[in-house]
């Protein structure tokens, strides 16, 4: 039986106020439900995270890393130092990853990699764009971004990691995959999962992204190969957050 998860990706937004008061209330309003729970800000307020959550039911992570260990590559931050701030997850090859930085399937698994030796569980995104999507290309596109990342790890590695499919036509735009056309993809990455490791490929989660909202996250979490939601604008809301977890 897979626990659910529901992660918030902040991407670029908050402030030491405006994060303390969305912590604050999803802390005091999180109702137990068997589902897990983590945030993801922007890498300066991790600290902050770690300070408001620690000792909570809420874990938290960052939003990408390096696949360096150290050294000259301005900008960036190690696996190493998001376990200096307790982080547990990172979501990899995020699509927006992709398409600003020019991530390449090679980068997002060196990232997995490099997040699995430091005891970080990756959350690696997956997803076609329209253009695929009409094409009648999405099978061959999220396979070959997972084989990426499984040709790089070893199978038993493949039970430490989550997988997000996030059709990138539905990231911000009010558009969701229904369920049933995300129940299809997330049951095809779970079969090359199993590919890699058929004991793991039933305990690995696999989440929903793309415009998750309260309306529409129970239907989505209750399809069979669904584990839960990564969420982007709706987890800014504290009311919309926690409403997203109490779908579960
Ligand atoms: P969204 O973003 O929920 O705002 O569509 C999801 C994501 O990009 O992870």
């Amino acid at each position: 039986m897979r626990r659910k998860l529901v992660a918030g990706n902040w991407k670029m937004n908050g402030s030491l106020q405006a994060n303390r008061i969305l912590l604050e209330e999803v802390k005091s309003k999180l109702q137990v439900n068997n589902c897990e729970v983590v945030v993801c800000p922007p890498a300066p307020y991790l600290q902050q995270c770690q300070a408001i959550l620690a000792g909570t039911a809420i874990g938290w992570g960052a939003q990408d890393i390096s696949m360096h260990a150290a050294g000259a590559f301005t900008g960036e931050v190690s696996a190493e130092m998001l376990r200096d701030f307790d982080c547990s997850y990172v979501i990899v090859g995020h699509s927006e990853r992709r398409s600003y930085h020019a991530e390449h399937d090679e980068q997002v698994a060196k990232k997995v990699v490099r997040a699995l030796a430091n005891r970080l569980t990756p959350i690696v995104c997956v997803g076609e764009t329209l253009p695929h999507r009409e094409a009648g290309m999405t099978a061959e596109i999220v396979s070959a971004q997972i084989e990426a990342v499984l040709g790089q790890i070893s199978p038993e590695q493949v039970a430490d990691i989550i997988v997000a499919y996030e059709p990138v036509w539905a990231i911000g735009t009010g558009k969701t995959a229904t369920p049933e056309m995300a129940q299809e993809i997330h049951a095809l990455l779970r079969r090359k999962i199993a590919e890699k490791n058929a004991g793991a490929a039933a305990s690995v989660r696999i989440l929903y992204g793309g415009s998750v909202k309260p309306d529409n996250a129970e239907e989505l979490f209750f399809m069979p190969d669904i584990d839960g939601g990564l969420i982007g604008g709706a987890s800014l809301k504290a009311n919309e957050f926690l409403a997203i977890i109490h779908a579960v």
